[in-house]
């Protein structure tokens, strides 16, 4: 299996070639582990989170939405236990002052020099600032290290404005920052990444099955994203690993280049934080169950995905480098990411193959047909440089599934190519039957 395991170079490259991702801030030498999503990186990432979003709220009727502030009040990080608990162990070298996160090394001295360690002690992660102009105790906030607390904070107005009943789920997805101690492997460690997640209340009798049920239906979106399922592992939390608000935890981990690695964690977080926050602020944050009449809190399982790691995750398995033959008889190596027509960035490419203004006007007409039709829901493109055979190198490159290729013939047969990336197969069709042909490959891809 290790043998197509493409490396991290590869990827960190063609992301950069391609428009997928740049270094933040890169002509002022750069900010570490902090990236941008260049125009292709943010439709693929766009793409991912619609995905995940079109799957767990608008295909079900027990999930709503919610998109609450970054900044919250910050006794919320207080009462979640986050200001006590959400940290790392942290160990200095004593002769490289190298900084290191002692739960993930292998030894007891330094991985770079073998120098000794200082002692452990415990580095929060939560980034802090100040809100308005005066700095001081009293205006200390922390920005979220994660969306579910203002899931929490929200239960009961989502619950009474839906008028919800158990068993429901708030999905959000959004920002979150943590100052990580030692960052790396591209955009896998991060400081600032965008979090997607569920808080899936059940009637505590039913936590075992929900959760269950979770690593299930994830397992499969995963699959329908098109990922190979041998790249990817559940692996469950023991014990002393567990979160200070989880009774059971389970990682889907993906094989990445330097090894296995989490991309979700699917958590039973009991009723920690709903009965934390109701202590604290006295607001009832309970579910009145009519068949029982009484008062229930309830418990919240959460699957919590990174988008950042799935956005990595995927390239490293859709990219793939084949021989093929090329028209002067010699063997090439074609660059293809096989992504699913869902996730791809661009969806159909338009390709007039001379710029005269015979062929550029009928190709124009063909592309703006194409994107006011809404078979596409995303990027169509039109490319008229190079020669033919590097454009279609290009879309194989960034995964667009079709071309759309006009050409002198085109303006007396009323017919275009039409070429598929995966098979490189290529068909001639009227022009009348485009936007069907088009729709059906991209459905069925
Ligand atoms: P790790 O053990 O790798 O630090 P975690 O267990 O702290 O991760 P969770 O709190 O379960 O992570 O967060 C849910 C998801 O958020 C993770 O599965 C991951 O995809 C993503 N995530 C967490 N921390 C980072 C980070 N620093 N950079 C990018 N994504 C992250």
């Amino acid at each position: 299996m290790l043998d197509d395991l493409v490396d991290l170079k590869t990827i960190t490259s063609l992301c950069k070639r391609r428009g997928f991702l740049f270094q933040s801030s890169e002509i002022y030498g750069g900010l570490a582990s902090t990236w941008d999503y260049g125009p292709l990186g943010v439709e693929l990432k766009n793409n991912i989170k619609t995905s995940w979003w079109k799957n767990f709220v608008w295909s079900r009727n027990d999930i709503v939405g919610l998109d609450s502030a970054i900044l919250m009040h910050p006794d919320v990080w207080k009462v979640s236990g986050h200001v006590e608990n959400f940290s790392d162990p942290l160990v200095d070298c004593i002769s490289c002052r190298k900084r290191w996160r002692e739960d993930q090394l292998e030894s007891k001295s330094c991985p770079d020099c073998g120098g000794a360690l200082t002692d452990v002690r415990q580095f929060n992660l939560m980034f802090e600032t100040n809100m308005g102009p005066i700095k001081d105790d009293n205006s200390n906030v922390y920005l979220r290290p994660e969306t579910a607390q203002g899931i929490f904070v929200n239960f009961e107005n989502v619950m009474k404005s839906m008028r919800l009943k158990l068993p429901f789920g708030i999905a959000q997805l959004g920002k979150a920052f943590r100052n990580e101690i030692t960052t790396g492997n591209f955009i896998f460690r991060t400081r600032e990444f965008e979090m997607m997640e569920i808080e899936y209340f059940v009637n505590p009798e039913n936590d075992q099955r929900v959760y269950d049920q979770w690593v299930t239906d994830f397992m499969n979106w995963y699959k329908n994203l098109g990922m190979d399922t041998d790249k990817l592992r559940i692996r469950e939390h023991d014990k002393g690993e567990l979160a200070h608000y989880a009774k059971a935890t389970s990682d889907i981990e993906y094989q990445f280049p330097w090894g296995w690695g989490e991309i979700q964690g699917i958590a039973n977080r009991t009723d920690y934080d709903l009965q934390a926050h109701s202590k604290q602020t006295g607001q009832k944050l309970s579910y009145f169950d009519e068949k029982l009449s009484k008062h229930i809190v309830p418990y919240v399982i959460e699957p919590s995905a990174g988008v950042d790691r799935i956005f990595m995750a995927i390239l490293l398995d859709s990219y793939q480098e084949e021989v093929v033959s090329s028209i002067n008889g010699k063997s090439d190596t074609r660059i293809v990411l096989k992504l699913t027509p869902e996730l791809a960035p661009i969806k159909v490419a338009v390709l007039p193959l001379s710029r005269k203004d015979v062929l550029s006007d009928l190709a124009t007409q063909i592309y703006k047909d194409i994107k006011s039709s809404a078979v596409t829901t995303g990027v169509v493109e039109y490319d008229d440089s190079q020669s033919i055979g590097k454009r279609y190198r290009r879309q194989d490159e960034i995964g667009t599934p079709i071309c759309v290729t006009i050409d002198f013939d085109s303006l007396d047969d009323k017919c275009v190519t039409l070429r598929f990336r995966d098979t490189m197969e290529q068909i001639r069709i009227p022009i009348s039957d485009l936007i069907e042909q088009i729709r059906l490959n991209l459905n069925n891809g």
